[in-house]
């Protein structure tokens, strides 16, 4: 069969005809598979919606219980007939709940990978390559010159921060869903044992991130009016990057504000959003760890969703992997 005739791509998103379902659908569809909970990727509003049990309690935190007519869990590994294709989900190791879906039907299967990254994550669980005919891969950040550090590194200079200066609130923007929960556990594997203060607008995630057994230790709100004096001097208070330009960022002791997002790579954005301190910290694959999973699956052909697919087209070409984009509308270059 055609690798088209399994999966392609319509001003929905992708579709499987033979299962006649969509995955990750940008527009409300009668069935949507649905690889993790990042806005643009899980929409409110579908007929059935089939995800990890983890993807759906992040869908109706955000949109409420009935975000969906229906709801079906999937099971990580388990193969489930839809129509006339088989579908299963793998783990993507991008945020709580993020898997991959691999679509198969008379023994050609395609792999959607969704937003994925190779790097150990102590807030959800690792990716696993699933052997495929075709691979579908992000871009987000394809380009040589993005290669990150390692975050333990990141997070150490964050500690070292507030040695340096203990008198000042470090106030860590981080993505609601994911990077937040990510930098609370990476503080946490350093040893860093103090009461982590927290915006209103991740509460509820950090709950549900603790409900699913990820220790963040100790968390508290990061509520000025009822502090002891002194309280958040050197301390974190992990917050959405939006909330620095509030006056919310105005009531702590001499602010100093600190980002962890992948593209502080690139230090124009840095200065750009007034971070003093910037953490390249990802919840995707560099450009190393992109070339490392298509060589490691070795798939006999790589279509490329959104981010940069230009030099990733090239290097496929370069080294004999059949490649092409999909220019899939609809997908924001995620905030990381
Ligand atoms: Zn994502």
């Amino acid at each position: 069969m055609r690798p088209t005739e399994l999966l392609c791509t319509t001003p929905k998103g992708l579709y499987c005809p033979p299962g006649d379902f969509y995955i990750d659908p940008t527009r409300p569809v009668p069935r949507a598979l649905i690889t993790h909970g990042h806005a643009d990727h899980a929409r409110a509003g579908h007929g059935a919606v089939m995800a990890t049990s983890q993807t759906l309690k992040i869908m109706a935190a955000r949109y409420g219980a009935d975000f969906a007519a229906a709801t079906q869990e999937a099971k990580l590994g388990e193969v489930v007939a839809i129509n006339g294709a088989s579908v299963s989900f793998h783990p993507a190791g991008h945020v709580l709940g993020s898997a991959q879906i691999a679509v198969e039907k008379d023994g050609f299967r395609v792999v959607a990978s969704g937003d994925y990254k190779r790097r150990k994550d102590p807030t959800c669980a690792a990716f696993e390559p699933v052997a495929c005919d075709v691979f579908i891969t992000e871009a987000t950040f394809a380009l040589p010159v993005f290669c990150h550090p390692d975050d333990r590194g990141e997070i150490a200079k964050l500690i070292h921060s507030t040695e340096v200066f203990p008198e000042r609130t470090h106030l860590v923007g981080a993505y609601a869903l994911g990077k937040a929960q990510r930098v609370i556990g990476l503080l946490r594997e350093a040893g860093y044992d103090r009461t982590i203060y927290i915006h209103g607008a991740l509460k509820s995630l950090c709950d549900l991130y603790r409900e699913e057994g990820v220790d963040l230790g100790p968390l508290a709100p990061a509520t000025v009016d009822t502090a002891r004096k002194g309280e958040f001097a050197g301390a974190f208070v992990v917050c959405p990057p939006s909330a620095f330009s509030d006056r919310w960022a105005r009531r702590f002791p001499d602010p100093l504000a600190c980002f962890a997002s992948g593209w502080m790579m690139i230090r124009q954005r840095a200065r750009q959003r007034g971070v003093e301190l910037p953490l390249v910290i990802s919840d995707h694959c560099d450009w190393g760890e992109l070339l490392q999973t298509i060589e490691e699956i070795a798939p006999g052909e790589v279509w490329i969703t959104h981010g940069r697919d230009d030099a990733l087209l090239r290097w496929c070409e370069l080294n004999g992997v059949a490649a092409r984009p999909l220019h899939l509308a609809g997908y924001e270059d995620e905030p990381d």
